[in-house]
């Protein structure tokens, strides 16, 4: 096969286009998805701060890597979760990621905020650790994303994890979560605007991309993974993609334009939010599911029992 802009031999197929690329013809189809995603949705306007969050995952980083490349303003946060085995190298590993390209890192350390996932993890007795540890992770990325003074908090959600999501609360009929859906939530209530530039490119894309510019995927996987999420939801679509190519950004795209609206006046207002007593992050409760979990761990390190903190725990993977 060969390049279809450029007549060379391709090296990456891309059945879902029906098309091939050499790797620099890649490389603009890349940049073009992504900047197709932020110009549809408004997603970042020229001058704003952008945080990223690095996860050392080569959806992050080749994220990171790309909004760089296209001009924009860009840090990196990683949030440590002191994790043994893990933990340490993810986080070496996005050091040596972001020092050559010159992106400003920052680290949220869980464990120095009372909530080490070990502990967390002892701490909720059995009950699915990804989704305390999810529900920490936003509260991190939400936070620094306030008190850093960012415009935008990114992500590296990509086409695969959008559509798998989007069929998961389908197979529900889930109004809250499907109104909710998207690739840009504008700022609201205390928390930034939130965007996925990645969602127009599958996780092969994205692999392609990561692979050609020499990003390195972190080689430590969480201990407690059971798998990437929504992995089964993921092959039924592939499936799907692969007897009728581009049928996942079909089904995103047309939800969005069709779809989201119509759960919008199902799912009715969200509760109000109100500022945490302890921390000060938005919660529709006093103190927020975060502020419940610390005190959980800080009750089983001194022996004490405590109400239970970690109400709305849902099953979910990193
Ligand atoms: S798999 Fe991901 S979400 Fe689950 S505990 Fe590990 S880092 Fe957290
Ligand atoms: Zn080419
Ligand atoms: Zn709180």
């Amino acid at each position: 096969m060969k390049c279809r802009r450029c007549k060379a031999p391709a090296q990456v197929k891309l059945p879902s286009h029906n098309t091939g690329f050499c790797p620099d013809c890649f490389f603009r189809f890349f940049s073009g998805q992504v900047a197709r995603a932020i110009k549809d949705h408004a997603m970042i306007a020229p001058g704003e701060r952008v945080l990223v969050a690095l996860s050392g995952g080569k959806d992050s980083l080749a994220l990171a890597h790309e909004l760089k490349e296209q001009g924009c303003d860009v840090t990196g946060l990683h949030v440590y979760l002191g994790i043994p085995g893990s933990s340490d190298a993810s986080l070496a590993h996005i050091r040596a990621f972001c020092e050559p390209r010159g992106i400003p890192l920052l680290v949220h350390s869980t464990p120095d905020d009372g909530l080490a996932i070990p502990e967390v993890k002892e701490a909720l007795k059995g009950r699915p650790i990804c989704s305390a540890c999810g529900k920490i992770k936003r509260h991190a990325f939400n936070r620094a994303a306030r008190e850093g003074g960012f415009d935008v908090l990114a992500t590296g959600h990509n086409l695969d994890d959008e559509t798998a999501r989007l069929f998961a609360n389908t197979l529900r009929w889930d109004a809250s979560y499907l109104s909710d859906q998207g690739p840009c939530l504008p700022a609201e209530d205390g928390f930034a605007r939130k965007i996925k530039p990645l969602y127009r490119l599958s996780e092969f894309e994205t692999a392609c991309y990561s692979f050609l510019k020499g990003i390195d995927n972190v080689v430590a996987p969480c201990p407690y993974s059971s798998g990437a999420s929504f992995t089964g939801h993921k092959v039924l679509l592939e499936d799907l993609e692969h007897t009728r190519p581009g049928a996942k950004i079909m089904f995103y795209e047309n939800f969005l334009k069709n779809g989201r609206e119509a759960f919008r006046s199902v799912a009715g207002s969200s509760p109000a939010l109100t500022p945490c007593a302890r921390c000060g992050s938005p919660t529709v409760r006093e103190t927020c599911g975060v502020c419940g979990l610390r005190r959980m761990v800080a009750a089983r390190r001194a022996g004490l029992f405590v109400e239970d903190g970690a109400a709305g725990l849902e099953d979910e993977a990193c």
